[in-house]
């Protein structure tokens, strides 16, 4: 199957959009931060799009909360950790 990249360009200018947003309003209002990340997601699910890393590595994954200055970000045993300062939910990255 031919994949179509203008759609999926379009998709991808949509969620860099929505995660901007998302910083934008996240000291204003976060509910609604947390509902753009929410929108940017559907879109990447439904577009079969991956998330880019650096976005992926930006938010919780469980409460879509933007990480932000009061995160917290440790190192132990070549695994970054971060937790997530509104829910406390733990994202393990590997590097
Ligand atoms: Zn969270």
């Amino acid at each position: 199957m031919k994949k179509d990249s203008r759609k999926n360009d379009i998709a991808n200018e949509a969620i860099n959009a929505l995660f901007m947003l998302a910083g934008e309003t996240k000291s204003i209002n976060d509910e609604r931060s947390k509902r753009y990340v929410t929108i940017a997601e559907k879109i990447a699910t439904r577009m079969d799009i991956t998330l880019d890393r650096s976005i992926k590595r930006s938010y919780c994954k469980k409460c879509k909360t933007l990480y932000g200055a009061d995160t917290q970000v440790r190192l132990s045993n070549k695994i970054l950790v971060i937790k997530c300062a509104n829910c406390g939910s733990l994202k393990r990255i590997p590097y």
